[in-house]
């Protein structure tokens, strides 16, 4: 088994509820979506990046982790589509006494299930038909595998949080409907957060649409923030 990784580098979380904090970003190479805010167009082709055998991998990791590291991120790309590399590295790193984080489009139950005993922290991002991550005909088959994952995720109490990205174009009905799919199968106890993360720069929403969409959590989740991304303010990748 290998890992094709795009890239692999120490910088500022700008996303989420560790939002600030030092991590090493381990980038898996590949995505087969489309999301059109995407900010990582340069690692969505499968051959992009470098393969590495797993041992190779984990000696990158070793070389670039510095002091001071609250945490390791798998990211990609869509970090998923290598689930078994992810799980190795992911025991790594957990075996150095430093905590996992996943971040993934969760389009695959039974790959995030193969995964999650190596992750401490995992981000569950929700998205909305106008992101364009994939075709109508296939979004139900998305968003049932996404709420598989939040269910497993909870279930397996991990340190889990919802992200869902807003822009101009996301419509408070598919906003509304997801939600009422997600505080059918959890309680607000079983989460550490709700964050509503604007698109930067494509498509921004007014605050107009991020207090209606706050709106909309607020009643099933009063923790919820909208915070935009960290690291498009300090120019940090
Ligand atoms: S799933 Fe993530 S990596 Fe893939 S296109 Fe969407 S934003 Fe980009």
């Amino acid at each position: 088994m290998n890992a094709r990784i795009f890239e692999i580098f120490t910088s500022i979380e700008g996303e989420g509820i560790l939002y600030g904090t030092k991590t090493l970003f381990v980038r898996f190479a590949g995505c087969p979506y489309s999301c059109f805010y995407c900010d990582t167009l340069d690692a969505l082709p499968l051959d992009s990046g470098k393969e590495y055998s797993i041992t190779e991998a984990c000696n990158l990791i070793d070389s670039n982790l510095q002091d001071n590291t609250f945490k390791v991120n798998f990211t990609g790309g869509e970090p998923l589509i290598q689930h078994e590399a992810v799980s190795e590295l992911a025991k790594h790193v957990k075996a150095r006494g430093l905590p996992t984080y996943l971040e993934s489009a969760c389009f695959d139950s039974k790959k995030f299930l193969y995964v999650l005993p190596s992750i401490d922290f995992v981000k569950i991002e929700f998205k909305t038909i106008e992101s364009e991550f994939i075709d109508e005909k296939h979004y139900p088959e998305l968003l049932r595998n996404t709420l598989e994952c939040l269910q497993a995720a909870v279930e397996a109490k991990k340190t889990t949080y919802i992200k869902i990205v807003v822009s101009s174009k996301t419509e408070p009905e598919s906003f509304k409907e997801i939600l009422e799919q997600i505080f059918k199968i959890i309680s607000k106890e079983n989460i550490s957060g709700f964050i509503i993360q604007p698109t930067t720069s494509l498509s921004e929403p007014t605050l107009e649409q991020l207090l209606e969409f706050y709106d909309l959590v607020y009643p099933y989740y009063d923790e919820v923030r909208v915070v935009p991304q960290l690291h498009k303010v300090i120019s940090a990748p």
